[in-house]
């Protein structure tokens, strides 16, 4: 018996259980699109463990999140290596620096990516 797993709090993607515990061995739950994983020493109700973690949202979690996002629809879109994903992430200076009005949001290319993620995981967490 399991219980319907929350998104995961790094990108609030779907999670799954990778291996169901036991008396012998440990739970092990993982997050497909952030890579992600946790191990709980679960032998029963399955889901509890996944459920229950630290679900304070930090800058980190945050920038996690956005990453994983961005990198997908970047891959997808130019078929970026991971290494030409992370140069436009710190470096590019559209992204890093110009800064544009959206109506709601004034910043950077790169502060409204984070900014989305952090309602995106806010969403996923309350
Ligand atoms: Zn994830």
């Amino acid at each position: 018996m399991s219980v319907a797993l929350d998104p995961c709090p790094f990108c609030a993607c779907e999670a799954r259980i990778e291996r169901i515990g036991d008396r012998r061995q440990s739970t092990i739950y993982r997050c497909d699109n952030c890579g992600c994983s946790l191990e709980t020493g679960e032998e029963w109700g399955h889901g509890k463990g996944w459920n229950e973690r630290l679900t304070r949202i930090t800058d980190e979690m945050v920038e996690r999140a956005a990453k994983a996002l961005e990198k997908r629809i970047k891959q997808d879109t130019y078929a970026w290596t991971d290494e030409q994903f992370e140069t436009w992430w710190n470096d590019d200076s559209r992204f890093v620096e110009k800064i544009n009005v959206w109506g709601w949001f004034k910043g950077t290319q790169k502060e409204k990516c984070l900014h989305e993620a952090r309602i995106t995981l806010e969403a996923a967490l309350s």
